[in-house]
């Protein structure tokens, strides 16, 4: 309600009773300037042009601006104006007081403010400021000082700088400037320059315009409280993100940052914002080292993190706040990703820096996008990044804000702010330390009582089975020693070499029991010879063994059948196929132990419907996600004394079974099978370059990471043994690990309402024989084709992959005549008619 000065003169002096009240009333000193620290009344008096009405109608508008709306810009260019008047000044000018990259300024924000001016043309945009540091010129001085200053020749005052001069070609003579403080802190400062009735302003005009400004500083503390009133309740409130596709992209931890990062938006009051989360792993995967380690990849020379980790943002949360609300997850973001193609996150995770950079676009450092980001138009103005930090003060992520809401700078509020949210932050959310831990035990708590429901271990009756003490002995296998354990197990119980063709790449699980399997499996650790040499307990042997065997679920496909088939292969490449030469028996013990809990525990769905399904293990794993359970499990069962076969390796032996292990059940995610394949390629192509083969297996026995690659290929040609089955057998496998697919396959259709692939699809399970070819083609043949060249004695498992795909081939071709014939006669029915039409009269 703007009130016309003709409304309020015709007000007031119609009404001389209300208008004694009123100014009574409002301009007594308690209501007034008594609010100003007790600077004591205005003195009227001294304003001898003025007239008394002129001054109370001057006020009560004052008064009223600042009732109605605190509008701080308002009421002060009114002051400035009327002190231009009454102390005769050129001119007066309004610089506001901040801070940025902890470094204090002053920037104008009405400017060049005279008697006659319009508010509109004083109030200067954000774009156009002018900025003093307190370095500079006289309003820097007063700023620094918090002293007024009276300048009666600008020419011999050594503070005075010329730029705003050159810059506006004006000539200043003389200046009169006063800080506006609140309590300590400095708000702004005020300045008039050039006395137009005198050679310099006098300790009277220093005085009015002091006393005149207690209403222009009461209006900026106004400002200014209510500016950090502001901030202080958005603080407080908690704003949750409900958005569900948001949510279902973010891991536990993501979803943390996401939460207090949505609150902070709320006080940051920008028009966008980015979150870069950094990988924290110090230690890279197996399968991303190898390249370094075999010379195909260069090793990263990039920047580091202060403690060392790579520079990578696996994500970026994007928050777009201005127009239509959205957010956006980028899950490995491309390098030239706008948030990250500046590369200023990266330097702030480089440096820890907090990196306030005013003018984007013409920064010199960081080349951010010039041009929109969208067709929004949007641009980048302004902006404000930091490194979001944990308690052991590693850099976690980056956030960068981008154009503060009011078009200004982010100023030192905003950097506070964001500095004590980053201190909560890492305190309570992102101490990997302490939440992850605990979101991790939470889950393994939860996966651990889901083990321990499933009933792994072998029991007193079930070893029995296998080691039946209490018939031979009549007593319980812990009260016989070794020998007697091992006279029953070797001369009586188990298979022997022969019986099963354990040492044959045909070898069949079809005929065999599951306690068959079991009694094969123990068997493979007598002819490997590491029962005698390592010391494993007999009776632990058959517990472990006996409960990997329960650990297996009974599913189609993935049971123990196919633990063990993966575990036999393996004993076969080693000792048939001949790879045992580069390896110790030690190793051996690893490989074949880690062929047998490959998939324990598999649910007989792959790791993309765990996603899907949002199961625990894939909150707890971030990618390969069934193989890192298996291996926990299997690990979990070797930390069971009574399973531990492992229990009497010396540490260092420990570790090494343990290092393997775990590259080689992870390296059993098809994922991971395409990285390493030309690895395993040059290593076969370098043992053809070897006249003879000792030197070669002297060679490759003292590459650690070659014998590595090979371990891992290995695995991948267990795991898809079936495929190199005779034909009788490989028919029927491929329909169990069919069967298995199109149950996920309704699992999917009906629990997450989606439609399967073809190859869960069991509606399409004609197409079987082609997705078969398909599947050797594009991942079987290479394995086998390289394994037979790398050793001749693994050729017949090339030979029946090749007959396999002759008969899968066969089929398809008989189905797709089928289908062809099928639509041909569809295609005749369809003619005959319009043939008959053509023929008729
Ligand atoms: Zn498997």
């Amino acid at each position: 309600m703007a009130l016309e000065q003709e409304v309020v003169e015709k007000f007031l002096k119609e009404n001389p009773t209300f208008t004694e009240k009123y100014f009574e009333k409002v301009l007594s000193p308690e209501n007034v300037i008594g609010a100003c620290e007790g600077r004591g009344l205005v003195d009227f008096s001294t304003f001898k042009e003025l007239c008394q009405v002129e001054e109370s109608e001057m006020l009560f508008e004052l008064v009223q601006d600042m009732q109605e709306n605190i509008n701080m810009e308002k009421v002060v260019f009114k002051i400035l104006k009327r002190i231009c008047t009454i102390i005769h000044a050129d001119r007066c000018s309004l610089f506001m007081y901040r801070q940025r990259n902890g470094v204090a300024e002053l920037a104008t924000r009405l400017f060049n403010v005279q008697p006659d001016s319009v508010l509109e043309e004083c109030l200067v945009p954000p774009d156009s400021e002018i900025v003093f540091p307190l370095d500079m010129g006289v309003i820097g001085h007063v700023g620094q000082t918090k002293k007024t200053v009276n300048i009666q020749n600008v020419d011999e005052c050594s503070n005075f700088s010329s730029f705003v001069d050159e810059l506006t070609e004006y000539v200043t003579k003389n200046i009169l400037a006063t800080p506006v403080m609140n309590g300590k802190d400095v708000v702004a400062v005020i300045m008039a320059i050039n006395k137009t009735d005198g050679p310099f302003f006098t300790s009277e005009d220093q005085d009015v315009f002091l006393k005149y400004l207690n209403f222009a500083s009461l209006s900026l503390k106004i400002y200014h409280l209510n500016y950090l009133h502001n901030c202080e309740t958005r603080r407080g409130q908690v704003l949750l993100w409900s958005a569900n596709k948001v949510f279902e992209e973010l891991t536990d931890i993501e979803r943390q940052f996401h939460k207090a990062f949505y609150t902070v938006r709320a006080y940051l009051n920008c028009d966008r914002y980015s979150v870069g989360l950094l990988d924290m792993t110090k230690e890279k995967e197996f399968f991303d080292v190898w390249p370094v380690l075999m010379g195909e990849a260069q090793p990263y020379s990039g920047p580091r993190t202060p403690d060392g980790r790579e520079i990578q943002f696996y994500k970026v949360i994007d928050y777009i706040l201005h127009g239509k609300e959205d957010i956006k997850v980028i899950p490995a973001p491309p390098e030239d990703h706008w948030a990250l193609v500046s590369g200023l996150p990266t330097y702030v995770a480089e440096s820890g820096f907090i990196c306030n950079i005013m003018n984007a676009p013409a920064d010199e450092m960081f080349q951010f996008q010039k041009e929109p980001l969208d067709e929004s138009g949007w641009i980048i103005k302004n902006v404000l990044s930091m490194p979001i930090v944990n308690k052991k003060e590693e850099i976690v992520g980056v956030a960068t804000f981008y154009n503060r809401k009011d078009g200004k700078p982010f100023d030192e509020q905003d950097e506070v702010l964001m500095e004590s949210l980053t201190q909560f932050l890492g305190w309570s959310v992102l101490n990997p330390d302490t939440y992850d831990k605990m979101n991790k035990l939470e889950n393994r708590k939860d996966i651990a009582q889901d083990m321990v429901l499933y009933h792994v271990k072998c029991d007193k009756d079930e070893i029995q089975e296998v080691l039946p003490t209490r018939e031979r002995f009549g007593r319980e296998p812990m009260d016989c020693d070794e020998d007697e354990l091992r006279m029953i197990l070797v001369r009586n119980e188990l298979p022997g070499p022969n019986k099963f063709d354990i040492y044959e790449f045909h070898f069949s699980d079809l005929e065999c029991t599951e306690l068959e399997l079991v009694k094969c499996g123990i068997q493979m650790y007598y002819e490997l010879g590491v029962v005698k040499k390592f010391q494993i307990p007999q009776e632990v042997l058959v517990r472990f063994l006996y409960s990997v065997s329960k650990g297996y679920r009974r599913i189609t496909y993935h049971n123990w059948r196919h633990g063990f088939n993966v575990a036999q292969t393996m004993f076969t490449l080693l000792m048939t196929g001949k790879l045992k030469s580069y390896y110790t028996d030690l190793e051996a013990l690893a490989m074949v132990t880690a062929g047998l809990c490959h998939d324990i525990d598999h649910r007989g769905t792959n790791n993309l419907y765990q996603m899907k399904s949002q199961n625990p293990l894939a909150k707890l794993h971030g990618s390969s996600i069934l193989e890192r359970h298996h291996l926990e499990f299997g690990k979990f069962l070797l930390s069971e004394e009574s399973l531990n076969i492992y229990q009497n390796l010396n540490r260092r032996q420990h570790e090494h079974v343990i290092h393997l292990m775990d590259i080689a059940i992870i390296a059993t995610d098809l994922a991971l099978y395409f990285k390493k394949r030309t690895m395993f390629q040059k290593i076969v192509d370098e043992s053809k370059g070897y006249e003879d083969k000792k030197s070669w297996v002297e060679y490759l026995s003292l590459e650690t990471t070659r014998k590595e690659i090979v371990m891992a290929m290995m695995m991948t040609a267990c795991d898809l043994s079936a495929i190199t089955k005779p034909w009788e057998v490989q028919s029927k496998v491929a329909l169990l690990v069919a069967a298995e697919f199109w149950e996920q396959g309704d699992l999917e259709r009906t629990v997450l309402d989606q439609q399967p692939i073809p190859m869960m699809d069991r509606n399409k399970a004609d197409e079987l024989p082609k997705l078969q070819v398909g599947f050797i083609d594009f991942v079987c043949t290479f394995v086998y084709k390289e394994f037979s060249r790398f050793h001749e004695e693994i050729q017949p498992m090339f030979d029946r992959l090749q007959n396999n795909r002759k008969e899968w081939k066969a089929l398809a071709d008989e189905y797709e005549a089928k289908v062809k014939a099928l639509e041909e006669e569809k295609k005749k029915e369809e003619e005959k008619p319009v043939a008959k039409k053509g023929i008729a009269p």
